[in-house]
């Protein structure tokens, strides 16, 4: 299943731009959207169920990502490839950029990788994803639109055998107000909405937020709702339609 270099795997573009002309100040970005690995990869090893899974991507995300765009008029940055090739919310120093485990699936084809085929997807799948997330921040500070950044995410559920209180998250780091502002909104509906939960944002273990925010003075949050919430075309709707005012 392992070859020593990926060379030639990456054929797909990293990325895709949706409303690249969109107006509003919010910038849309989506890491997790695909679960999409190179045929010669062979699922990195996994059973169908398994690729299937959250661990490849997160399930719902990239739908409600681009019904937010549409809502918004927002420009939103979709991942093309598994979040299981390399993470693209997580510096590459982090032990689980490149996840040789995720829950409770090893993933037999992350393991023994060699220097050749990690650094492949670095530059084919990594690299240019941040340079692109890089540049459409830049462009907006040269325009004076400061943007505003919106990690788009799902969770599932359950996790490790426990059921998950929140029906959604919102995970920030140094824009506190601004997050605040969407967990009150969220808020008044009475159902349980975490802050900083089901997860934090750790400089160590996180790039979209820390990086692309918090360092350049950009107001950045990650949106995380629970994947049921995301299943159907409706349930979509709906939360798109519950978070836009907010954000
Ligand atoms: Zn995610």
């Amino acid at each position: 299943m392992q070859s020593s270099t990926e060379s030639g795997f990456y054929r797909r573009p990293p990325f895709e731009i949706v409303n690249p002309r969109g107006k509003s100040p919010v910038l849309l970005v989506c890491e997790h959207a695909s679960r999409f690995i190179p045929e010669e990869l062979r699922q990195l090893g996994l059973d169908d169920e398994a690729a299937r899974e959250h661990i490849a991507w997160d399930i719902g995300a990239l739908a409600l990502a681009e019904a937010l765009s549409a809502r918004l008029d927002a420009t939103l940055l979709v991942a093309n490839y598994s979040r299981l090739l390399i993470d693209l919310n997580r510096p590459l120093e982090a032990p689980d950029a490149i996840p040789e485990h995720s829950e409770i699936y090893p993933i037999p084809g992350n393991q023994g990788l060699t220097a050749a085929a990690r650094q492949e997807r670095v530059a084919s799948i990594f690299e240019p994803f941040h340079r692109q997330l890089t540049e459409l921040i830049d462009e907006r500070l040269e325009a004076q639109r400061a943007p505003r950044l919106v990690g788009v995410h799902s969770f599932t559920p359950k996790y490790r055998g426990e059921t998950r209180p929140w029906v959604a998250g919102v995970l920030f780091g140094k824009a506190d107000a601004y997050a605040n502002r969407i967990i009150g909104g969220l808020r008044q509906s009475g159902e349980a909405i975490g802050s900083n939960q089901p997860y934090v944002i750790d400089p160590l273990e996180d790039m979209t937020v820390p990086v692309h925010g918090d360092e350049r003075g950009v107001d950045a949050v990650l949106i995380e709702i629970r994947n049921d919430g995301l299943r159907t075309p409706q349930g979509v709707e709906t939360w798109a339609e519950r978070l836009a005012p907010w954000l």
